[in-house]
């Protein structure tokens, strides 16, 4: 032994272990393709995981090959979560809403080797599979199950790993460039567990009597790492499957006694309209808080669950290179007792930094912003669940400073007491007039206005300013505004500048696959939009 203390690897069997060990009875439930529940315990479950591993050295790969998922959220996938990295292999969650080509490109470009798919997106992996070098394919409820059925659980032995080794990877969701991939190691896995079990003062409190859903699909940041966190602190984990309508995540939470719930803004504003168009319909006792993050959680929304329905939002921030969990917002010391409104602006802020997270954002000059809650800077962030790089890509080095900080692309001031405030991503934020312009805080604004559902702010060209905002717009069900009326709504509480110059009425904003605004995509649509002034 050297050092001071054990030398004590940080690895994920630990988690495994300690699930089994000490929950046995929890339960794992999972909504089915054919719309049933199935249910089985944690025991089970870390049986089943274990024969995966097992199952998956039979196969005579190497240390460290990729075995890729293509599924929904569920309970085998859950599995693969834990007997794939347990066995010494890399995880590679594909998202299933990309493009069959850029799928085909980020399984090539991972090396991945084996793949577990749902039947039901069997189609899809028929459009790229050809372009992979995958040699195994398992079907999940079929294929899957053989593999399974061939392996003895107790045959499973902790391979001892290096905590540097790998243990998962994911692909950015590319909504501003090519996707890019961040491996996670054991040692990065375990702390981000630890960090989201130890950040219910900012108001995630994971533990073995909450039940939670994660909405955000396995494919999406490892579903911010929850699934991990619900498994080391003996937490219920209820799984949508493929249904992410309002209404069946609706009847999943209160089947289910679910209780915490994460995903982002996009599926919120459904669930919220739903209830708010049938407020008795569901029994929500049970559910008391729900994180939301990927995209800015407007204010509105946030208001509308607290003071409508009584329910908890929690706004957390981060990036597929932290992980990704690196903020949560809640109101902490004076904040706890402050009025409604001023909770509500705290909530609608990305909040603080997770324990040994540490953030700062720097201007145009390089100089590190003030926490003024008005100079803006570009966020930087710094941490051991923090990528030191991306996989295979060393064009992309300079996103990281010769002093170790990783250098976000978002654009954001800090409150006076810390709070983190996104303003942009930095291809998004509007330059007028030399002066930074933020979407986000427009956005927000405009989706607190009775009439609109979702509103988007893009930057059009301007002679004489460079650049000017532009709003697209989509009403609610039965509902218009008018450019005027939103002008002066919006008027009271911006600088004249800030003011959109045009307003654009559309039917839907386009998405990525992960349910962000594809900006991108707007700024193809209205690259010179009417500007009036
Ligand atoms: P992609 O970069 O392809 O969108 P990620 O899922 O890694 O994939 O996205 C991380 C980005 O999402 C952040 O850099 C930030 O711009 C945005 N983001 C995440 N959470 C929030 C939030 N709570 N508020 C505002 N923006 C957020």
């Amino acid at each position: 032994m050297k050092g001071l203390m054990m030398d004590f690897q940080l690895t994920l069997p630990t988690i495994l272990k300690r699930a089994e060990t000490y929950f046995p009875h929890q339960e794992i439930v999972t909504r089915m393709p054919d719309r049933s529940f199935h249910t089985y315990t944690f025991a089970d479950f870390g049986k089943r995981a274990r024969q995966l591993a097992v199952a998956l050295k039979g196969l005579g790969l190497a240390p460290g090959d990729r075995v890729a998922t293509l599924c929904w959220n569920h309970y085998q996938h859950l599995e693969a979560y834990l007997g794939i990295p347990c066995a010494g292999y890399v995880l590679h969650t594909l998202n299933l809403r990309l493009h069959p080509n850029d799928l085909g490109y980020i399984a090539t470009h991972a090396g991945d080797k084996v793949v577990i798919v749902d039947r039901s997106l069997l189609p899809l992996w028929e459009q790229f599979k050809d372009r992979t070098e995958i040699e195994h394919v398992f079907v999940v409820e079929d294929s899957y199950e053989e593999l399974l059925a061939g392996a003895n659980a107790d045959d499973y032995e902790d391979p001892r790993l290096d905590e540097d080794t790998a243990a998962a990877m994911c692909y950015t969701s590319g909504t501003t460039g090519m996707p890019k991939g961040v491996l996670y190691s054991h040692r990065s896995t375990v702390l981000h567990t630890l960090g989201e079990a130890l950040a219910s003062p900012l108001g995630l409190h994971v533990t073995e009597k909450e039940t939670f859903l994660p909405v955000v699909p396995m494919f999406h940041a490892n579903a911010w790492g929850y699934p991990y966190t619900c498994l080391m602190v003996g937490a219920k984990l209820v799984f949508p499957g493929p249904f992410l309508d309002p209404e069946t995540l609706l009847d999943d939470f209160e089947q289910q006694g679910v209780t915490i719930t994460a995903g982002v803004p996009t599926i919120w504003m459904g669930i919220l309209g739903m209830l708010d168009k049938e407020p008795a319909r569901w029994d929500l006792s049970s559910l008391h808080s729900m994180l939301v993050g990927g995209s800015a959680a407007p204010r509105a929304m946030i208001a509308g669950f607290r003071q409508r329905h009584g329910k908890t939002v929690v706004h957390g921030w981060g990036m597929t290179e932290t992980s990704p969990l690196a903020t949560a917002s809640d109101y902490v010391g004076e904040f706890r007792t402050a009025d409604e409104e001023t909770q509500l602006d705290v909530v609608a802020m990305q909040g603080l930094p997770l324990p040994l997270v540490e953030l700062r954002a720097i201007d145009d000059d390089g100089n590190e912003i003030a926490w003024d809650g008005e100079a803006m800077g570009e966020l930087q962030v710094r941490g051991p669940w923090v990528a030191a790089g991306y996989y295979d890509t060393p064009e992309q080095a300079d996103r990281w400073t010769d002093d170790g900080w990783f250098k976000t692309g978002d654009i954001a001031s800090f409150h006076p007491k810390g709070y983190v405030m996104i303003k942009d991503r930095s291809k998004d934020v509007i330059k007028s007039g030399g002066e930074w312009i933020s979407s986000v805080d427009l956005e927000n604004a405009l989706m607190a206005h009775p009439c609109i559902a979702e509103a988007a702010v893009i930057a059009i060209p301007h002679e004489k300013w460079d650049e000017r905002p532009l709003a697209v717009c989509v009403c609610r069900e039965g509902e218009s505004a008018s450019p005027d009326e939103l002008r002066e709504f919006l008027a009271p509480n911006f600088a004249k500048f800030w003011l959109p110059d045009a307003y654009v009425f559309v039917d839907e904003i386009p998405k990525t696959a992960v349910g962000k605004f594809r900006k991108t995509a707007l700024r193809e649509q209205f690259p010179t939009a009417p500007v009036t002034s």
